[in-house]
């Protein structure tokens, strides 16, 4: 057991499929060696369709336009009614040059980065506004920059499955183990409008499928409701590993 034990260490500490960026911050409780892995389907999203975008409507020109364009905006609540259906309602794919479009990036930033309710990811609805866009903190590059998405897609997701424990900013005092794909294909348009496309693992692969559910107005309560109902294969004693002869046999 002992040597076992040993092997997925050394195999940890060396392999990509268990990406180091899982540990982190709060993340670090979020231990992987502890994670169940399942198997699942999921239907991909449709891809975007850059010819049916839409502006700001008044009401959420209003709310950019509110403050200094350097403040935080209110985060909805799911506690409140009226800011319960903002987030369940799908939003909307936007123009990619919009003019409130970098006012906007600027406040939710401020918003996602504010010390008193620090996050790791922000969708537009989370600040009242039905727009595809969202903020997500980059645990898999340099320095973990914020990287801001215009209508952003998960094109392609793995069946193999991770559980880690999720939290967000319009949930209070709640945090819950979720299944997330371990890997997803990124679709999503860059400020020139041209589509990008790009694969994500690990933990910053969680928090794209957590701000990109809020999108389609699903906060991950829904994902949990729906993990239940789905039988799933474990596949912690099922992964082999192995190694080629000669090398240093841990
Ligand atoms: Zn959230």
């Amino acid at each position: 057991m002992k040597v076992t034990i040993g092997l997925l260490l050394l195999l940890y500490s060396c392999s990509p499929l268990f990406s180091k960026d899982v540990i982190g911050k709060e993340i670090g409780q979020e231990n992987h060696l502890e994670t169940i892995i399942f198997v699942q389907s999921y239907k991909s999203n449709v891809s975007v369709n850059i010819d049916s975008v839409e502006n700001f409507s008044e009401i959420e020109k209003t709310i950019i336009l509110s403050g200094e364009a350097t403040d935080k905006l209110h985060v909805y609540q799911i506690t409140d009614e009226k800011e319960l259906t903002v987030l369940k309602n799908p939003s909307q794919d936007i123009r990619h040059d919009y003019p409130l479009l970098q006012t906007l990036a600027t406040r939710m930033l401020a918003t996602v980065q504010d010390p008193e309710h620090a996050g790791v990811g922000i969708a537009a609805p989370q600040v009242g506004i039905n727009k595809s866009l969202i903020w997500v903190q980059r645990f898999d590059k340099v320095d973990a920059p914020f990287e801001f998405y215009i209508n952003p897609r998960i094109v392609w997701r793995s069946k193999l499955s991770r559980k880690g424990t999720e939290g967000c900013l319009s949930i209070p005092d709640r945090k819950e183990d979720i299944e997330r794909s371990y890997a997803i294909r990124l679709q999503y348009q860059s400020l020139d409008g041209s589509l990008k496309e790009e694969n994500v693992e690990g933990f910053t692969a969680v928090i794209f499928q957590h701000e990109i559910d809020h999108l389609f107005g699903v906060l991950y309560p829904d994902r949990l409701e729906e993990q239940l109902q789905e039988e799933r294969i474990p596949l912690n004693e099922k992964i082999q590993f192995s190694m080629e002869r000669g090398d240093i046999v841990p």
